[in-house]
């Protein structure tokens, strides 16, 4: 019994590495049982990262270790092999693509530690540190291929994934029977399938990729049901097959516990809505697409304590995806005229406040006014605007 871990075979025009590791799976020699696969997503900024930064693997038994292993290298030779140095011309990501350069690792015994995959869900991880494998294919690649593998499953969630036909792959449009999908989207267990603001679909990949769609649930049996459902559905087109990926969607598995608590120093909005907050913990950012986020933290004045969650780049920059105000500095006016019920007036600094109107005059004094904050507690940005790491604070 050993782990197989496969990342980095999707280009963003073709191919994706579920649907390599289904094909995988379905040829897989009589002699070896397979669990329930893998799909682990990794550090959002990797700079060599995939479309959606998703790694998968799987553990397999089998009394025959060499069998398996030629047939690993015949499949990655017939299917992972002809993928390499491809690159994408695809509209949908303007983000530079560099050349695929697909991984696959076995471990046959001493799989890598939980903290491999700590390290590459929070942070950038170099080739030069992937720990060895019992016999590794490809490049890049291995880095989410074993990081997949090392993942403790401490935190999890599932996703029903189905692919569609081969002569279909390749079509940005897909048809998935809606009505399904909102019976879907109104059971307990399942999540992000709909967006609920806009009513548009969150289960299906943009693009030309061999996902038909993918359906979260919480537990693998609602996964299950829930994709065979709308796998069935009359409108919903044909399918290949379904598989129930565990997952580490949804578990906030990227973010450093405890969040990064700061004073505001400065809030500076720039081209459309997007928030700069300069705080004494450095540069915070929420994006014009981070909804609540963004309209607190434009909300902000100096000498407010904030509290956040989020990844921090190279350039060390807090990218936001969860924020609290913990406290905000009151309002300062001059005080009102007690004859009068006027604002007064400062007449220049240390000399006092006189009355506009009956001109009567007190030293320099300022009222405080409690800032009513627009948010209680945490926000998040919208459910289409969420990372796939992400854990719903409804949660
Ligand atoms: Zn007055």
């Amino acid at each position: 019994m050993g782990w197989l871990g496969l990342d980095d075979t999707d280009s963003l025009d073709e191919g994706c590495t579920t649907y390599t590791l289904h094909k995988l799976l379905e040829g897989l020699p009589n002699h070896v049982q397979a669990t329930s696969p893998r799909l682990v997503r990794l550090w959002p900024f990797a700079q060599q990262r995939t479309r959606g930064n998703a790694a998968v693997a799987v553990e397999l038994r089998t009394d025959d270790e060499n069998g398996l292993l030629i047939y690993l290298d015949t499949f990655w030779n017939q299917h992972v092999v002809p993928t390499i140095g491809q690159v994408s011309t695809t509209q949908h990501d303007a983000r530079r693509q560099y050349p695929s350069d697909p991984g696959m690792v076995w471990f046959s015994s001493d799989p890598p530690t939980a903290s491999f995959y700590t390290a590459c869900v929070q942070h950038e991880v170099q080739l030069s540190a992937v720990p060895e494998a019992s016999r590794s294919w490809g490049g890049q690649g291995r880095i989410g291929a074993t990081a997949a593998v090392a993942w403790h499953e401490h935190r999890t969630t599932f996703e029903a994934i189905a692919w569609r036909s081969e002569e279909r792959h390749g079509q940005s449009e897909r048809r998935v029977c809606e009505s399904t999908l909102r019976s879907i989207d109104a059971m307990d267990s399942t999540f992000l399938s709909r967006d609920p603001r806009k009513g548009t679909r969150l289960i299906a990949p943009r693009g030309p990729c061999p996902v038909l769609f993918g359906v979260r649930a919480r537990d693998a049996d609602s996964a299950r049901i829930a994709g065979e459902r709308l796998r069935f559905a009359e409108a919903t087109e044909s399918t290949v097959a379904l598989r129930v990926f565990i997952t580490n969607q949804a578990t906030d598995d990227h973010l450093v516990d405890p969040p990064v608590k700061a004073t505001v120093e400065h809030v500076e909005i720039l081209s459309r809505g997007t928030t700069r907050i300069s705080t004494n913990h450095g540069m915070w950012l929420a994006f014009e697409e981070s909804g609540d986020v963004k309209l607190l933290a434009q909300w902000l004045k100096p000498g407010d304590e904030i509290e956040g969650y989020g990844l921090t780049t190279d350039a060390q920059v807090l990218h936001l995806e969860k924020l609290r105000l913990l406290s905000a500095t009151p309002t300062l006016r001059r005080p009102m005229c007690v004859d009068c019920n006027v604002r007064m007036k400062s007449m220049g600094a240390g000399q006092g406040c006189r009355c506009p109107t009956c001109k009567a005059r007190i030293v320099d004094a300022w009222d405080e006014h409690p800032r009513l904050p627009p948010y209680p507690s945490w926000v998040q940005p919208p459910a289409d605007a969420r990372r796939h790491l992400a854990k719903p604070l409804e949660w």
